[in-house]
């Protein structure tokens, strides 16, 4: 391609398509390369929609967008081999005009996500992998080079959305790859049922949904979560565990998810159904310390590849997107004001994403990965068996005075975890969390 363009962004993903909508609105002339057959074919999530982020790039979203049921309950489950203990919070306020989260199936929603990004005026050539960035002799990213015979394309400035791996990124000497213990490896499968069976056996009606997120002793005493979320006609059921935890202890994903599926809580929600889709994806856990430089000469990185991940709020799409809003009207007020897109000027991207919500929640949670990660035996073995021994001993009426079921109860919690070790876990904890 000989024409040179104001910004090439690369993917389409969440990041690069709220990147590249953005700039196409504002009148920047836009070319965005995906590596996957559409936008969509290459990516996975659970997945939730966070709407207000939606909103913002595309107000009127909810008219033609590919929305599953939007949600009406969250259940957190705590689990031991055999039982779970659940927080579920359940409201008919978020049965409202215009709902707050969605579950989604990112294949389509990309797909349609897509097509607004190259109505809004950009030019979007799938297919096509970005091999390397192009750089003058200073270093200055200038474009980028791709697999398509007629090599290398230019342009002021290149919006990195390449998603967690980001090789283009590490590959230019931009950043480092993640390390082990900042990325999670997912696997997902998608099962079929009914919609009547769905909503059975979840308690929806219409267009409601529900999302369970799970922790215990289904990541064997890896630092890791699992979930499972109703769609209209499938239910989204996967589990993640830290990518040096299953170095580690030699335990595989797919055999993690095997007992998920088969543990006596989650059983019976996907019987008789119909697996059509596996996946499996890295996820950024790493939070706030490991955010890479985000801005320099001649580029700027947004979303995953930039490892904008909230793993304790379970947020990721959201992140993606609103960096590369953000990203994108820093480089179309410094190119309003016709500056060059040195790292200087982009700068203004990672000072209007300081004032985020995105840096600003990483920042309140910087401690907890590595918090997670050093105690992963106590919070996803040791706690969620005492807790559900627990449960068991104060639900079951056996004649056993109340007093002596309390005091059994507390031993275990001290024979287990020790005195200084309840408080040291409740401190460390409290300090990670504020
Ligand atoms: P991606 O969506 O990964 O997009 C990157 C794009 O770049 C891809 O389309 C890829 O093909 C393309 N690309 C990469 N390299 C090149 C190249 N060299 N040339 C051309 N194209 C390239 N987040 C939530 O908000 N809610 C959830 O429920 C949720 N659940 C999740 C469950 C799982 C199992 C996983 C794995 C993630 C989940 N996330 C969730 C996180 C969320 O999916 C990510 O944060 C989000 O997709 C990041 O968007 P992105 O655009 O940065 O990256």
């Amino acid at each position: 391609i000989e024409e040179k363009f104001d910004a090439i962004v690369v993917g389409a993903g969440m990041a690069g398509n709220a990147a590249a909508l953005t700039l196409a609105q504002r009148g920047l002339k836009v070319l965005q390369l995906e590596r996957g057959e559409y936008s969509g074919s290459k990516n996975v999530q659970g997945a939730i929609l966070y709407a207000d982020m939606l909103e913002k790039l595309i107000p009127d979203f909810r008219e033609d967008a590919p929305l599953e049921r939007h949600l009406v309950e969250q259940r957190f489950w705590m689990m031991d081999d055999r039982s779970h203990t659940g927080l579920h919070y359940r409201s008919d306020d978020f049965n409202e005009e215009k709902p707050n989260r969605y579950t989604i199936i990112r294949a389509q929603f990309d797909k349609w996500f897509s097509q607004k990004v190259r109505e809004a005026g950009a030019t979007v050539l799938c297919e096509t992998t970005v091999t390397e960035l192009a750089q003058d002799a200073y270093g200055k990213v200038i474009g980028v080079r791709t697999d398509r015979a007629d090599g290398e394309i230019h342009a002021d400035v290149v919006v990195l959305a390449e998603g967690v791996n980001g090789l283009l990124g590490t590959r230019a000497h931009l950043r480092e790859r993640p390390k082990p213990d900042k990325v999670a490896l997912a696997v997902k499968e998608m099962h079929f049922l009914p919609r009547e069976t769905i909503e059975a056996r979840f308690n929806l009606k219409g267009d409601e949904g529900v999302v369970i997120e799970a922790a215990g002793t289904i990541s064997r005493g890896m630092t890791g979560m699992g979930f499972i979320y109703a769609n209209k006609e499938c239910i989204s059921l996967g589990i993640g565990c830290l990518v040096s935890d299953f170095q580690r202890t030699g335990e595989t994903p797919y055999g993690l998810l095997d007992r998920f599926k088969r543990h006596p809580s989650v059983a019976p929600l996907i019987e008789g159904s119909e697996v059509k889709e596996y996946a499996a994806h890295l996820i950024p856990e790493g939070g706030f310390k490991a955010i890479p430089q985000l801005y320099g000469e001649g580029w700027v990185v947004v979303g995953d590849a930039a490892q904008l991940n909230n793993a304790i709020h379970r947020e990721g799409s959201n992140l993606a997107m609103t960096s590369g809003r953000i990203a994108a009207e820093a480089i179309f007020q410094v190119k309003s004001r016709k500056d060059p897109m040195t790292a200087d000027n982009l700068s203004l991207y990672k000072t209007m994403l300081d004032q985020s919500f995105v840096i600003k929640d990483l920042k309140k949670y910087k401690d907890m990965p590595a918090l997670m990660h050093t105690q992963s035996q106590s919070f996803f073995l040791t706690y969620p068996e005492l807790v559900s021994r627990a449960m068991q001993n104060f639900l079951r009426v056996d004649g056993t005075p109340k007093v002596e079921k309390e005091k059994t109860t507390f031993r275990s919690f001290i024979k287990a975890r020790s005195w200084s070790g309840l408080f040291g876990d409740a401190f460390r904890l409290a300090r990670a969390w504020r």
